[in-house]
């Protein structure tokens, strides 16, 4: 008997726009045929174990194999195999309902029509000039049929001979698909989409190198791990488990061991596993990012999950598996799927627990890594507000001594000592450890305490702690004078007139060095008189303005401003107070020429630029030369 028809396309014809449009993801015709064929062959096996399949299983895997010469690729299971009926239901009929709208809507994107259409099978057009299956059912009293269509709409039915039960997708490649006939090609492929398919896939033979070139040994070449470890039970793995599966997830690619990890398990409302592993997180960020693969029932669907779990989850690698994520879907589409959205939050979450476990279990590992987990916290924090809540119980303040807070231990520890004349509680920070030395050194001598906020996201980090825990301010320590960068009382009163300020603030105009991009305003404070004469500092919320907007493409107005620095003259100290005297007595321009010929004004506006590490180049030459000749 041989059977023709139509395929039940409503459309005037499927095949050209397969062809035609979905050319972007090509390579996913071996993903659709071989996980039909892991399908057959699992259903076979559920049919077995409740007693509806009573013959033997025996050898369930799957064969790949290329025939250069007739250049085809075969796909052989011995699963459940089809009856010319079943054929006929699930091969002929392809539901297409609104198919010219969707078509046309979507003709960039293969796989949104194939997932549209459930169009697996099919995709096998995508690069070949014709199909055959031939297929026979494990109920064994259908005789078994090969099916054939060249790609227009007709195909031909026909009864043959075939001794096993399962069934052969035979493809055979056009002309312009002969890539998909390399060996390495097709193995690259199975590997990246099939490596953990729950069904023995076996491509060809091991080979060994013997009398100065590759032949095939007698072993079976099995692509993919059937039982991977993020589907076995937790409770039976070891540490060396996960991180031998690390290596073998990302190879040679990635020279660090991962800090901890998570096994996610769950069967309600969604079912969802995987191994979720926490890197140590360098300085680029980036290079790391999307490791995470995902998959939905160990087939694999992408590994750039951007998008998809919030950003900073994109620093995690890993796996995760979900037979919920929709596996033939665009990206546009995965994001906005139900299931995707409560996946990820589902993974936020677990995230939050872990790291608060460990901190509240094994305080001091945790703080041994925080270091390298920082970044990961704050961008969490940063992008995600109930991330954010949680961290807040594990976040840590790293001080210049080397200890570690949360941010609730960190105020009980400097509320009295740091609390300002308005009850802010004042949060000291040193950005450069070495460029903020004096300024640093000079506030915990005053017994302050002073954090190091050196990282690369703690200038926005700082500005959400504040919001989050109020009545708090983070300041740089050198943003003012240390007797004033925490105001206990209203400041003592500076008595100057008018005229006076004018005149030394001009006499201190005249001894600065230009420095590119700064302005200078001067400050008159009263500091005591054994403070110093003169110091530089530079506005908190200015500098920190121009810090964001350096990181932050639409603010790159502020980054354009110049730096403006506040020169502060103590007006207590008696070498300030005799400039203010002479002021008394002189013009601006013989004040000028007086401080001028005198030197000693240079000499303080210099050494405070020197502390603030502002001296450079040629002010700083001439400051060096200057003080040898004095010598
Ligand atoms: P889907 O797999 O999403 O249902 P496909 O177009 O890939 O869509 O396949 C359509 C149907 O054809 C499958 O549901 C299955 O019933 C049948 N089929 C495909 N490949 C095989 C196979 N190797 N063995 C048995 N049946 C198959």
């Amino acid at each position: 008997m041989i059977q023709k028809g139509q395929i039940g396309v409503t459309t005037d014809n499927i095949f050209p726009i397969i062809k035609k449009f979905l050319y972007s993801d090509h390579e996913i015709f071996i993903r659709e045929i071989v996980s039909n064929a892991v399908d057959a062959t699992q259903k076979l096996k559920t049919l077995a174990d409740v007693g509806d399949f009573k013959g033997e299983l025996g050898n369930i895997a799957i064969h790949v194999s290329i025939d250069r010469k007739k250049k085809t690729i075969t796909v052989s299971d011995r699963g459940i195999g089809m009856t010319g009926e079943e054929v006929e239901k699930y091969i002929n009929r392809i539901a297409l309902s609104s198919a010219s709208d969707f078509l046309d809507k979507y003709k960039e994107n293969a796989n949104a029509i194939i997932g549209h259409f459930g169009l697996g099978f099919y995709s096998a057009f995508m690069v070949s000039e014709k199909v055959e299956i031939v297929t026979k059912s494990h109920s064994g009293d259908a005789p078994a049929v090969k099916w054939s269509c060249d790609g227009s709409p007709e195909y031909t039915m026909k009864e043959v001979e075939k001794p096993d039960r399962g069934t052969d997708i035979i493809l055979h490649i056009d002309e312009d698909n002969k890539e998909f006939l390399e060996k390495e090609r097709i193995e690259s492929l199975l590997k990246k989409y099939c490596r953990f398919l729950a069904v023995p896939v076996i491509f060809g033979k091991k080979q060994e190198w013997k009398d100065g070139k590759y032949a095939d040994t007698g072993e079976d070449n099995i692509i993919n791990d059937t039982d991977p470890l993020w589907r076995q039970k937790p409770a039976g793995l070891k540490e060396d488990d996960y991180l031998k599966f690390y290596r073998e997830l990302y190879s040679f690619s990635m020279s660090d061991e991962p800090m901890f990890w998570i096994h996610l398990n769950v069967d309600y409302p969604f079912h969802l596993t995987g191994i979720l592993y926490f890197p140590k997180i360098k300085n680029s960020p980036d290079l790391q990012r999307n490791r995470i693969q995902l998959y939905s029932n160990q087939v694999f669907v992408t590994d750039s999950v951007e998008g998809i779990v919030p950003e900073f989850l994109t620093l995690l690698h890993g796996v995760i598996d979900s037979p919920d994520i929709p596996l033939n879907v665009s990206r546009s589409y995965l994001q906005s799927d139900r299931n995707v959205k409560k996946i990820s939050t589902h993974i936020t979450k677990k995230v939050a627990d872990k790291l608060e476990e460990l901190f509240r279990k094994e305080r001091s590992r945790f703080e041994e890594k925080w270091d390298s987990l920082k970044l990961f916290v704050e961008y969490g924090m940063l992008s995600d507000e109930k991330f954010c809540d949680r961290a807040l119980k594990f976040a840590l303040l790293k001080n210049t001594d080397g200890k570690y807070f949360t941010p609730e231990e960190y105020k009980t520890l400097i509320g009295t000592a740091q609390t300002d004349k308005d009850g802010n509680i004042i949060h000291l920070y040193a950005a450069d450890r070495q460029e903020q030395y004096g300024h640093t050194e000079a506030a915990r001598e005053k017994g302050y305490d002073v954090l190091l906020m050196d990282g690369q996201l703690d200038i926005h980090w700082v500005g959400l702690l504040e919001q989050k825990l109020g009545k708090t301010r983070f300041i740089r320590v050198d943003s003012d004078t240390v007797e004033h960068i925490i105001e206990k009382a209203e400041a003592a009163n500076v008595e100057l007139t008018d005229r006076q300020k004018e005149s030394v603030t001009e006499a201190v105009k005249s001894q600065l060095p230009s420095i590119e991009k700064t302005e200078f305003s001067v400050d008159f404070k009263a500091l005591g008189e054994t403070a110093r004469p003169v110091q530089i500092t530079q506005n908190e919320f200015s500098r920190r303005m121009k810090e964001m907007a350096a990181m932050q493409q639409q603010m790159a107005f502020y980054g354009e401003m110049p730096d403006t620095c506040q020169i502060v003259l103590n007006v207590q100290h008696p070498l300030v107070r005799e400039l203010v005297d002479e002021s008394n007595l002189k013009d601006k321009e013989q004040l000028i020429a007086q401080v001028s010929a005198d030197g000693r004004l240079k000499q303080m506006v210099d050494l405070a630029l020197l502390s603030g590490g502002m001296l450079k180049g040629e002010a700083l030459s001439n400051f060096v030369k200057r003080n040898f000749e004095k010598i």
